[in-house]
């Protein structure tokens, strides 16, 4: 008899526990349509008036067995769950993001070189080019090591209006000139939206820097280039940010963007900046986009370039960014960081040397 009623009352609580399943789901495609709405409207999904209305409202119906202090803590985790899924449905929609583990934006160059296809691409060059003398010389030692891709810039983001400003448009002319002999590709960073077109004849793929990181009018111009994008992500920039940048150039209409980590303040002295290895891990995780490690400006020291290098391969990072100078200590801008040429040779020895990478 007694077994009867056990089964009997757990049969109802079976009943109970399919509604109260069912009621979740309707809850939770409700709060879904919300969140469509609310996406619409421009507002944020969390509404913590909207939440303490609820609980209020909740707590004056509660007639027991269970405390109003129970109930709250059960309704928040269900509130809590709600928001978890209208954020990861909005986060769908972000071109940028990764939408199945396999997705891999791949930067495919005329000649058929790839950046994010699964080899490990190498950027380098002087911060800036100097004269044709200066950055042949960097960009034949880079050639002769099979490095494809030549940092060519011509105009230089400077803290202090004081200091070099770069050569303009004959720094990048020479670039051209001198990537061309060596077979190699220019990236060169854009300042201003007005040197698109004057820029767009000389570069293979435009560049934005950190200090631009957040100019949504550059941004969306450089979604309407043919070449492909590198990002730089600002040193006060969260990665969410950072990747809301890229998502203003993919959606703009350029789906070739490949992202670089390039340091963030923090209270670090000895550096000039921290190189967010942590960033690239996630960035690798949670988009399809290529991603790069610049050891140059987040360091702003060339002693530790070899580790640090070793640790952004070794992390997932598509690619590397150094700088390289035929005689750092007389460059224009970032004599400290800057990689000699026979430094620039131990680096590549080091991590072209997949064993020595790992060990
Ligand atoms: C650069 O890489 O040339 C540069 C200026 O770096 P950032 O924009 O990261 O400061
Ligand atoms: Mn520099």
């Amino acid at each position: 008899m007694a077994d009867n009623e056990l089964q009997e009352l757990r049969s109802q609580v079976d009943d109970i526990n399919l509604q109260i399943l069912d009621l979740l789901n309707r809850r939770a495609r409700l709060a879904s349509e919300i969140g469509k709405v609310q996406q619409r409207l421009g507002t944020t999904f969390y509404d913590p008036a909207r939440e303490a209305e609820m609980l209020t409202n909740l707590e004056r119906e509660n007639n027991g067995p269970f405390s109003n202090e129970t109930i709250k803590a059960l309704f928040r985790e269900i509130f809590r769950a709600s928001l978890a899924l209208e954020e990861k449905e909005a986060r769908q929609k972000i071109r940028v993001m990764r939408k199945t583990a396999d997705e891999h934006t791949v930067i495919t160059m005329p000649d058929g070189t790839q950046i994010g296809a699964g080899d490990f691409s190498v950027i380098s060059g002087p911060c800036a080019v100097e004269s044709v003398e200066q950055i042949d010389e960097v960009a034949g030692a880079l050639a002769a090591r099979g490095v494809r891709f030549l940092r060519g810039m011509g105009w230089k983001p400077r803290t202090s209006p004081y200091d070099f400003q770069g050569l303009g448009i004959e720094g990048l002319k020479i670039a051209r000139q001198v990537a061309n002999k060596h077979n190699m590709y220019v990236i060169s960073e854009i300042m201003d939206m007005s040197l698109v077109s004057q820029m767009s004849d000389y570069v293979d793929i435009f560049w934005v820097g950190a200090r631009n990181m957040s100019n949504s009018f550059l941004l969306k111009a450089m979604g309407q280039v043919r070449q492909p994008v590198i990002l730089k992500r600002s040193y006060g920039a969260t990665i969410e940010d950072f990747l809301y940048a890229a998502e203003y150039i993919v959606a703009s209409g350029n789906p070739n963007v490949i992202l670089i980590e390039r340091g963030i303040r923090t209270f670090e002295k000895w550096t000039r900046n921290t190189l967010d290895i942590s960033a690239i891990a996630l960035l690798k995780q949670e988009s399809h986009l290529p991603v790069v490690g610049d050891i140059s400006h987040s360091a702003g020291r060339r002693d530790i370039a070899i580790p640090l290098a070793k640790a952004v391969k070794a992390v997932g990072a598509d690619g590397l960014m150094f700088e390289c100078h035929p005689n750092p200590p007389v460059a224009m801008s970032d004599a400290k960081q800057q990689l000699s040429i026979p430094e620039m040779h131990a680096l590549l020895d080091e991590i072209t040397d997949t064993d020595k990478v790992l060990a």
